[in-house]
């Protein structure tokens, strides 16, 4: 495993977190430090990682500057995570109960190996109230032996009377450039090559955390994985391009956008997820609770909470609403594509109308009923002209039938016209045209139809 493999040992290998680095490399170097800490901020740029690390800088035997020496019995088995002194609650899992009552039955005994007994609690505030008041307890008298490190996403959901009682940190979420930073490092250590592009579009898919980086770093190493395969399918900053084409009502593009996907074999389930994803993170922001609840990294962050301000509540609650209808359509639509292009068209509004006109009132207009597949059909045809102008001139006269995987079928009303499309010359036309507009190589199938 990368993660651990490349885990930081020491202060100086966590990449940024500059004040919450410093601060504690000067405690320990002083002997100063404290009691209890309360480190919060999102998950991923490493609140257990750096617990860790100070866990392991208060009980070595030979520090240096501050920094665990690495070399120590001590420093080794908390490498190993068989340190005895070490104690990790994970209060997500049983709220903690059994184990703050064990806590306070021995946490009064001295160290069994270490010179301090360190408690390190994650996802605090998931603790229950009388683990918390069993944890107050003990933080208003600990044990000169005791630390305790807290890590919360949360922490305004810990009582006050604990917070008031830590030193607190706060870890910000890690920038793209900074996760990039990290993987170059790994790649060149294990003698990888990855292109730098290839390492943002990981940095930016993992959204703020080392971890979830590194993972896919890994994936990407050990399975032969192209990154594109991995990541590039529906990656957030492009999900926020869409999302900027729905809001100010660009259908077409809105309509390329997903279809492009779709090209390039994109589950359509997957992407859906995506897009809600991407909807429910704003729908947290304008809540107010983004800070604790969306896990991105800074850029992708700030980009979100301009979307955030951009859309009205009404808007973002019309577009989960559609996207989940779509999403729910969607297992039993013979083209996976259509539910989704009917949710942009939707909410983006038909084909032709005027961007800038009132967004409240909206409805697709029921003269001339907008369908989907006549952005495929046109993009088709645009992508044809070039090429050949005579297959061009059939486009009044067919129109796009079923797009499957492999196959694209066109639909032509008159037999004369069928068999124009099938001569040989036609069909190189096309076939170019539908790998331009398609992003894949399609089988074409010409039928007759009677319904104009
Ligand atoms: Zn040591």
């Amino acid at each position: 495993m990368l993660y651990r493999t490349y885990r930081p040992q020491k202060f100086s290998e966590l990449v940024g977190l500059d004040t919450v680095k410093n601060t504690l490399l000067s405690q320990v170097k002083s002997k100063k430090t404290g009691h209890a800490y309360l480190f919060a901020g999102p998950r991923g740029p490493g609140k257990t990682t750096t617990a860790r690390i100070l866990a392991k800088a208060i009980n070595c035997e030979n520090p240096k500057a501050g920094e665990p020496g690495g070399k120590c019995s001590s420093c080794k088995q908390i490498r190993e995570g068989r340190f005895i002194d070490l104690i990790e609650i994970d209060a997500a899992s049983n709220r903690g109960i059994d184990d703050i009552r064990a806590l306070r039955e021995k946490v009064r005994l001295a160290p069994s190996s270490g010179k301090h007994k360190i408690y390190i609690i994650d996802e605090a505030h998931m603790l229950t109230e009388p683990a918390f008041n069993a944890l107050l307890k003990t933080l208003e008298e600990p044990p000169a032996h005791a630390v305790f490190i807290l890590a919360t996403t949360e922490p305004h959901k810990l009582p006050d009377t604990i917070r008031s009682r830590c030193q607190r940190f706060n870890f910000e979420r890690a920038s793209v450039a900074l996760i990039v930073q990290k993987l170059k490092e790994i790649t060149k250590k294990e003698k990888a090559k990855v292109s730098d592009e290839e390492l943002e579009e990981i940095a930016k898919a993992a959204g703020g955390g080392f971890r979830d980086a590194e993972t896919l770093l890994e994936q990407v190493l050990t399975g032969g994985q192209k990154v594109e395969e991995l990541v590039g399918a529906a990656r957030l900053s492009d999900l926020g391009e869409f999302f900027e084409h729905l809001l100010n009502k660009r259908t077409s593009e809105a309509l390329f956008f997903i279809n492009n996907l779709y090209g390039k074999g994109v589950e359509m389930e997957n992407l859906t997820v995506r897009i809600l994803e991407y909807l429910r993170d704003l729908l947290l922001i304008k809540a107010g609770v983004g800070d604790e609840l969306v896990e991105v990294g800074k850029e992708q962050y700030s980009k979100l909470c301009q979307h955030a301000d951009a859309v009205t509540a009404p808007q973002l609650d019309n577009m989960i609403n559609k996207f989940t209808q779509a999403y729910e359509y969607m297992s039993q639509s013979a083209i996976p594509i259509l539910p989704l292009e009917v949710a942009v068209v939707e909410i983006a509004g038909g084909a032709g109308e005027a961007s800038a006109s009132k967004p409240a009132a909206r409805k697709p207009d029921k003269q001339k009923p907008v369908k989907p597949n006549d952005d495929q059909w046109l993009a088709l045809m645009a992508a044809v002209k070039p090429l050949n102008h005579s297959v061009e001139a059939l486009r009044r006269s067919c129109r796009l039938g079923k797009v499957t995987a492999r196959t694209l079928t066109i639909q032509a009303f008159y037999n004369f016209h069928k068999e124009k499309l099938e001569n040989p010359k036609s069909k190189t036309v096309l076939g170019a045209a539908m790998k331009q507009v398609f992003g894949r190589p399609l089988q074409l199938k010409v039928e007759l139809t009677k319904n104009k």
